[in-house]
C-alpha cells in the first residue's frame, strides 16, 4: 500500500450566507454535521477504501442529513415540484455517471453511481433515469418526501419576486424572513452537496448532488450532473465538485477547466481554482465555489460568495469545518 495520506473534502453549498442572520445554534449544527460526515469518509479512506466509495458515502450522508440533504428538503421548481440531479466520476479511469430531473429516487448519487457502473451511458434524465434506478433496486420515494414547508415558503417568496435563486443565497432566504418566521436552519437547509477525495492508492474521485435552484423552470438542468461543468475527476490532475449559479458553471466548463489548466498550462491546483472561481466565473456573473483535491493531496476550497459550507480532513488529522471566510 502506498504511503499517500488520503484526503477528503466536502461542501454543502455556497452563497451569501450572512453571519448576521446565522444563529449560533444553527451554525453549530452545520459544523457538527460537516464534521461527522467528513469523519465517516476519512475513516473509510484510512481503512484503505477508495476515493470513489468515500465521495459517494459522504454525498449520501449529505443527502440524508436534515441540514444538507439534497433530497429531502430540496428546493422547488417554479411548478412547485422537485427535480434532483447528481453525478459521480472516478479519476482512475474517467468513468462517470449522472442523473438529472429525478423526483422519486431517495438518494440521487446512488443512481448516478449505478449509471456509471452499468457503463452503457453517462447521463440519464427524467422518467428513463427513474426506471433505471427502479430496475437497479434503488430506494424510491414519493415526491412529497423531498418537500418541506420552509422550502415551499422560500419558493413563494422567490417566485413572487420573479427570481431564480441559489439555495444558500441569503437574499432569497432572508427575504421576508421575519414575517415568515421560518426557523433559520429550516430555511437554509439543503442545497448542492459534493465531495472530492484522494485515496491511499493515489486515485481521485468526485461526487455532487443537488435539488438545483429555487424557482427553476421545469426541465432545467444545472451544472451538477454535467461531467466537466459541476463535477470532474482525473487522476492526472484533480477531482472537482462545484456549487453555485449552474448556468455560468456550465458556460465556463468550470470543473474541467480546473483540470485543463493544470494539465495544459501547468498551473497549480490553487492557481487553477483561483482562475476559475475568482476570474472566469465572475466575468460572466457566476457566483459560487468549488472544492478540489489534486493527486499530491493539495486542497482548494474556493468561493467568490460570502460563505460555503465546507470541511476537509487529511490523513488521520481531525476534520476541519468552516462556513464563512
Ligand atoms: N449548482 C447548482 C445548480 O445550478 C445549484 C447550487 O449549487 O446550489 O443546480
Amino acid at each position: 500500500m502506498s504511503s499517500i495520506p488520503p484526503v477528503i473534502a466536502i461542501h454543502g453549498g455556497a452563497g451569501t450566507i450572512s453571519a448576521a442572520t446565522l444563529a449560533p445554534d444553527a451554525a453549530r449544527g452545520y459544523h457538527e454535521a460537516l464534521h461527522a460526515i467528513t469523519l465517516a469518509a476519512q475513516r473509510l479512506l484510512l481503512s484503505g477504501g477508495s476515493a470513489l466509495d468515500a465521495t459517494c458515502l459522504a454525498v449520501e450522508m449529505l443527502e440524508d442529513c436534515p441540514l444538507f440533504n439534497a433530497g429531502h428538503g430540496a428546493v422547488f421548481t417554479h411548478e412547485e415540484t422537485h427535480e434532483l440531479d447528481a453525478a459521480v466520476m472516478d479519476g482512475a479511469d474517467l468513468r462517470a455517471g449522472a442523473v438529472a430531473g429525478l423526483s422519486h429516487v431517495r438518494r440521487p448519487v446512488r443512481a448516478a453511481r449505478a449509471v456509471m457502473e452499468d457503463g452503457a451511458h453517462v447521463l440519464l434524465a427524467g422518467a428513463g433515469a427513474e426506471a433505471f434506478a427502479r430496475e437497479r433496486g434503488l430506494e424510491m420515494v414519493e415526491p412529497a418526501y423531498f418537500s418541506t414547508d420552509a422550502r415551499r415558503a422560500q419558493l413563494h417568496r422567490v417566485r413572487d419576486a420573479g427570481r431564480v435563486a441559489l439555495d444558500h443565497d441569503a437574499a432569497a432566504l432572508a427575504f421576508n424572513f421575519q414575517r415568515e418566521q421560518a426557523p433559520l436552519d429550516e430555511d437554509r437547509k439543503m442545497g448542492t452537496v459534493g465531495a472530492v477525495a484522494l485515496d491511499m492508492h493515489g486515485h481521485l474521485a468526485a461526487a455532487t448532488s443537488t435539488g438545483g435552484m429555487t424557482n427553476k423552470r421545469v426541465g432545467r438542468v444545472g451544472d451538477s450532473p454535467l461531467i466537466g461543468a459541476g463535477t470532474y475527476a482525473d487522476d492526472r490532475t484533480a477531482a472537482v465538485s462545484c456549487t453555485g449559479s449552474g448556468e455560468m458553471f456550465i458556460r465556463v466548463a468550470a470543473a474541467y477547466d480546473v483540470c485543463a489548466r493544470m494539465r495544459y498550462a501547468n498551473q497549480s491546483l490553487a492557481e487553477a481554482c483561483d482562475a476559475v472561481v475568482m476570474h472566469s466565473l465572475p466575468a460572466i456573473g457566476g457566483n459560487g465555489g468549488l472544492i478540489a483535491v489534486d493527486r499530491q493531496g493539495h486542497l482548494s476550497l474556493a468561493f467568490n460568495t460570502e460563505g460555503m459550507y465546507r470541511a476537509h480532513a487529511r490523513g488521520a488529522e481531525a476534520p476541519v469545518t468552516a462556513i464563512h471566510r
